[in-house]
Order: structure tokens, then sequence, then C-alpha cells
């Protein structure tokens, strides 16, 4: 049977970390705060800013709130985060996604400073991340890096296998594990016999948005198994992999809902902790 990786545990040590961070900056006169803005009703994003604006609360960063309906336009959002991006007491800025039908996602995150773009998301920063420059860094795959980290589990020389290659998850998932030099292969919609591309990692990500689709047949024995898939369904949060089919056969696995969605939420508040720092010439 796999070993649990805890994501729940390991994002509060993030958050501890965090807040070690927000106690220096506030010592050197800095009070971090980070600005939510969250556009239309969607139930599930109203949550997740919930929760975000909680971790903040738990580790002393000030958030505030722009809640604005669906029906405000792009030009609107942007004098958003313009003025946001104006404010001296802002140091980390984060648009929910996903923005309404109708919305520039793109354009939202570009516009956005890249010194305040806590997720990560900023062509800038995931530029930076190419060029392997430390920076604020996507949350999810950060978050799974932590989490390797924390068990000890190095992915140098190990084979990675990435299933998904969305901005925000599965390309800069593989190009951090490329930076611990994994020998690193990106799968989607388009791989043929995916099965048998995923048989061959050490450590497999699945990150496609599919409930279930992992099971046991993709997995080599004794592979480390990351679960970043949220799959709302009938039977509550499932991810992307079939937990109770893979399990026998991995080393490690991730638990959903427990493990990668934790970790995401703790690295925004770490990534505000850290922009805050080092505006307040912290040692990051
Ligand atoms: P996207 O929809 O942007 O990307 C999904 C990727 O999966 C695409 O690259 C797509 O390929 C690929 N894909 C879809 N179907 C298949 C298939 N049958 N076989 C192989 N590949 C396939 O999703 P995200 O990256 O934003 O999110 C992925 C999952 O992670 C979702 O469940 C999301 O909810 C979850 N998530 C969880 C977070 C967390 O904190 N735990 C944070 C962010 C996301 P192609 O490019 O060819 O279309």
């Amino acid at each position: 049977m796999a070993q649990i990786i805890d994501g729940t545990l390991v994002a509060s040590l993030t958050r501890q970390k965090a807040a070690a961070l927000v106690e220096r900056a506030k010592a050197a006169g800095v009070e971090p705060g980070l600005s939510v803005v969250l556009v239309g009703d969607n139930p599930a994003s109203q949550s997740y800013v919930r929760m975000k604006e909680r971790d903040c609360a738990e580790v002393g960063i000030r958030s505030l709130d722009f809640r604005r309906p669906a029906t405000i336009t792009q030009q609107e959002l942007n004098d958003i985060i313009d003025q946001n991006n104006a404010d001296p007491s802002v140091h980390g800025i984060l648009v929910q996604l996903p923005l309404p039908e109708g919305f520039d996602e793109e354009a939202a995150l570009d516009r956005v400073s890249a010194e305040k773009d806590v997720d990560g998301l900023h062509p800038e920063n995931l530029g930076k991340l190419v060029r392997g420059v430390m920076a604020a860094r996507a949350c999810t795959p950060w978050g799974v890096m932590a989490m390797l980290d924390h068990y000890g589990i190095d992915p140098a020389g190990k084979r990675a296998v990435v299933i998904g290659r969305s901005s925000i998850v599965g390309k800069p998932m593989a190009l951090m594990l490329l930076e611990r030099n994994a020998t690193v292969m990106v799968c989607h919609s388009r791989t043929a016999d995916l099965a048998s591309v995923c048989r061959e990692a050490d450590i497999l990500v699945a990150a496609v948005g599919r409930p279930k689709m992992v099971t046991a047949e993709f997995v080599k024995p004794g592979a480390v198994v990351i679960d970043v898939g949220m799959n709302r369904t009938e039977e509550g949060m499932v991810g992307d992999v079939d937990f109770a089919d893979v399990e026998p056969v991995a080393s490690w696995i991730t638990p959903v809902p427990g493990g990668v969605g934790p970790m995401t939420r703790a690295m925004l508040v770490l990534n505000t902790a850290q922009a805050a720092a080092r505006l307040a010439g912290v040692e990051v």
C-alpha cells in the first residue's frame, strides 16, 4: 500500500513559514496585504476565496476584498487591478479564475504587476521559471514541489510524466520537475497510448480534470502519484486518479481532498508573504 502524502500537514507547515516571514516583514515596517478580486457568483470560486481569506488571516496577512457582479466590464476590472497595482499597501493581487464568460482572462493576468502576481501566472514570472530564476511561482505546481521536498522525494534522475499542459498547472509543473533534474514528459489529449507512457513514470502527476481517469493500468509499481484533479461529482470531490485502484500499486500518493488542494492555498499565502518581505528588505 502506498504511503499518503499529507497535503494538509505540509500546508500547515508552509503557513507557519509564511507567518514567520510576515512577522519579520512587520518588524521591518511592512504589513503584508493581499487583494482578492472575485467577479461573478461562481459558488466554487466564492468558497475558494473564503478559504484563501481565512488562510491570510491565520498568518497575519491583511486581505482586501473586491467582489463585483459578472455585469462589470473588462475596463472596470482593469481599473480595479490598476488601483491595486498602484496601492503600496497591497503586496499581492489575486484575480480568482475562472472569470465569467466574455472576460479576457489572460489580459487580466497580464495586467497585474509582476511584483504583485502572487499566483505566479504573469508572463514575466512564467518566463523567470523558464530561465530558472526565483520569483513568484504558480501555486499549484509549486505546492507539489514543496510536498515532494517534505517527504524527501528527489526528482533528480527520475522519469516524470505530467498529464495536462495548461499554463496554470501542467506546463509550470513540467518546468519545475525539469529544474530539479527529472527527465520529463508532458501528455495531453492528443497523446497516443497514454497509459503506456504513464507506466514509464517514477513520478506521475495528473492534472487533467477527468474524474478517476488514472487507474492502476497507468501506474508503474512503486511510482509516486500526485493527483492535482479536483472534480465535483455526485459522490463529492474526486481527483483525476482512481485512488482505491492505484493505492496498492504506488509507493506514495496524494489523496483528494487533503492533497494538492490545501498546498495551492498555502503557496498563495507564502508567495504573498515573500512579496511583502522582499519589499521590506527581509531575506526570503
Ligand atoms: P485544463 O482544462 O486547462 O487542462 C487540462 C489538460 O488535460 C489539457 O492539457 C488537456 O489536453 C488534458 N486532457 C484532457 N483530457 C485528456 C485526456 N483524455 N487524456 C490526456 N490528457 C487530457 O485544466 P487545469 O490544468 O486548469 O486543471 C486540471 C485539473 O486540476 C482540474 O481538475 C482542475 O480542477 C484541477 N486543479 C486543481 C488545483 C488544486 O489546487 N488542486 C488547482 C488548479 C487546477 P489538451 O491541452 O490537449 O486539451
